[in-house]
């Protein structure tokens, strides 16, 4: 028994939306980037097929290439918005930051339920803990699931780099403290799942990743 865990790069900005599902057929879907109808469609069709029920929806970080779909999720599942509050201001300018780019985007509900390190993911008997990595932006935060050796952890940790730190909000030196305390202290071999490009593994990160030194 395990948790699955899929994924669909979406939108201009190539953002990896994950659906993590279990054996009970229950699914939290994260960071919805989905920004057209042919895209939502890919996502729910996906959803169908395996005969899933979103139970939850929640964000890494409120950046606006990872919530993009949220309005779409939240209203179709009758779902509601889970994410950290540090990241809230981000989340409410969401609509300026798309109109900026160019991009679509119909913002979605307030969030109802705010995460920190103390709350609790249930997923068909499993537990995925909290990890709050500030540093890309304030509220970022990763989902560590022992059992099953992976970490969701959005745009904090990518395969070969790491979070761009000069947005609102964006830090380097506490990135690269967030990346060093949070997730090389996880087991060499835990998989990270990332908001953009391939999934790595923290013991090559710590050996490789040229921005942040283990
Ligand atoms: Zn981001």
């Amino acid at each position: 028994m395990a948790l699955h865990l899929k994924w669909f790069t979406f939108n201009p900005f190539s953002e990896n939306t994950y659906i993590l599902y279990g054996d009970n057929k229950e699914c939290i879907l994260f960071d919805p980037g989905c920004s057209s109808a042919s895209e939502e469609n890919t996502l729910s069709t996906f959803i169908e097929e395996k005969q899933l029920t979103p139970t939850r929806l929640i964000l890494t970080h409120a950046h606006i290439d990872h919530v993009l779909g949220v309005k779409f999720i939240a209203q179709k599942y009758k779902l509601k918005l889970e994410m950290h509050i540090d990241d809230l201001p981000i989340y409410e300018s969401a609509g300026n930051v798309a109109k900026m780019y160019g991009v679509p985007f119909n913002q979605g509900p307030q969030p109802s339920n705010f995460l920190d390190e103390a709350s609790k993911i249930e997923l068909d008997g499993f537990s995925l803990s909290i990890l709050h990595t500030p540093g890309h932006s304030p509220g970022s935060i990763c989902f560590y699931s022992r059992h099953n050796n992976f970490v969701i952890g959005g745009d904090v940790l990518f395969n070969g780099s790491i979070g761009r730190t000069d947005l609102p909000g964006g830090d380097f030196d506490i990135l690269s403290e967030s990346i060093k305390t949070k997730l090389y202290t996880l087991p060499d071999q835990t998989r990270v799942f990332s908001g953009h490009g391939e999934s790595t593994l923290i013991g090559n990160e710590k050996l490789n990743n040229p921005f942040v030194k283990a």
